[in-house]
């Protein structure tokens, strides 16, 4: 199947069809780490699983399509796509496309493990150089790279600040200029937002979010449309071994099968609840994409749609009156969201950025990007809508 069907549709059939031997519709999990030759290097394909594994393709080849790779199998044996061990697993792939040296620019409010994993591991072990602006304004983007620059990566939206970059605006700026342009899609997932189509080189997933969509399954994902990089990463996923198990792409699989749907239900009810608690006393602050009140809610309006209107995820951020106190008090009386790291599964998670994830950027750090102590970050399920408003009602009147 085709990127010209609908998304409902392609998250479904995209990449997929029925096993050869059995027909059956979902692929069997190939646990089996070698595959038996006829004669010396005679094979099916496959030949060693952290090579090749059907499974694995299975769920490569579904998250290419979906993301807008128009690689064929004779391009590259998963059109483009790669699962890996972990989000982790998959942005550190993607730095060892670069030689040591080599200059990296990025988002300032960037994931944690992200952050961590450039300063604090391949800084070091790389030799790499990197300098985060805020690229929600692209003067900072220009005035950021340098001869040296070999890597844009863009997070949008940001967490926890939900912050946007204009993903048109930095393909017109750094086009043409051998700089790769990577985006961590993880927050809005191609049911969104599509950073190929729009000129980026390579997409990034933690697909333990909205990929997997039930919290339990740790993976990463990263697409490219283009043949030469498929290739490059290939060499790299394959040498350096990163690479996702038979089971776990199964999960991740199954997951997006509901994508379409789950996203459809997390943005309608996060837009409901951002809206309700914009009017709620003790609330100083919401942050929210389709809010008009968003900071860059007309690049939401361009790049972050659902059948042409505009969609904003399932996260929401906002600031309490009262500080740490009333955060706190907040937090410990919830019942229906779970405290919680972690985000984009069924269930509803809530939690407090400045002591739990992003608990590692230094307070200074954190102060400049906003991330204050009244700070919370929920990750809004598919229960129903007004159980969940009830549930932050009841919380709210606990600590004003
Ligand atoms: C969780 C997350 C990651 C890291 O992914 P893991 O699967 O936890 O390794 C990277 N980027 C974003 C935006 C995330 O939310």
């Amino acid at each position: 199947m085709t990127n010209d069907k609908h998304f409902e549709s392609q998250v479904i059939h995209a990449g997929q069809s029925p096993e050869p031997v059995t027909g059956a519709v979902m692929p069997p999990i190939f646990l089996s780490s070698t595959y038996a030759q006829s004669s010396p290097g005679v094979h099916s394909g496959f030949e060693y699983t952290r090579s090749h594994n059907p499974t694995r393709y299975a769920l490569e080849r579904c998250i290419a399509r979906l993301e807008g790779s128009q690689l064929t199998e004779t391009d590259d044996a998963s059109f483009g796509g790669f699962a890996l061990s972990s989000g982790m697993a998959a942005v550190s792939t993607v730095l060892e496309l670069l030689d040591s040296g080599d200059h990296v620019v990025a988002m300032d409010d960037l994931y944690g493990g992200t952050h961590r994993l450039f300063n604090k591991v391949k800084m070091r072990s790389a030799g790499l150089q990197f300098t985060y602006a805020d690229l929600t304004k692209l003067d900072n983007l220009k005035a950021a790279v340098t001869e040296q620059t070999k890597l844009i990566w863009i997070e949008t939206p940001t967490n926890p600040m939900l912050k946007l970059v204009d993903l048109h605006g930095v393909v017109e700026f750094a086009k043409d200029k051998g700089i790769l342009l990577a985006c961590d899609n993880t927050f809005a997932t191609p049911a969104l937002q599509h950073p190929l189509d729009i000129g980026f080189d390579i997409v990034m997933h933690s697909a333990t979010k909205y990929l997997g969509g039930h919290s339990d399954v740790v993976a990463g994902i990263l697409v490219t449309g283009d043949k030469e990089l498929a290739e490059r990463i290939r060499f790299v996923h394959n040498s350096a071994g990163p690479v996702l198990g038979p089971f776990d792409s199964y999960m991740v699989l199954r997951g997006i099968k509901t994508l379409a749907l789950r996203m459809k239900q997390h943005c309608e009810s996060a837009h409901n609840i951002a809206t309700w608690l914009e009017g709620q006393k003790g609330v100083q602050k919401v942050i929210y994409p389709s809010l008009p009140s968003h900071p860059q809610h007309d690049i939401a309006q361009k790049q972050m749609l659902i059948d042409g209107t505009v969609a904003g995820g399932g996260m929401i951020t906002f600031i309490l009156e009262g500080g740490l106190e009333a955060s706190k008090t907040f937090l410990e009386n919830v019942s229906i969201f779970s405290l919680a790291e972690s985000l984009g599964g069924v269930e509803s998670l809530i939690e407090h950025p400045a002591i739990m994830t992003h608990a590692s950027v230094e307070p200074n750090v954190r102060q400049s990007l906003g991330i204050d102590d009244g700070l919370i970050r929920i990750s809004v399920g598919i229960e129903h809508c007004g159980d969940l408003i009830a549930d932050l009602e009841h919380a709210l009147s606990k600590c004003i």
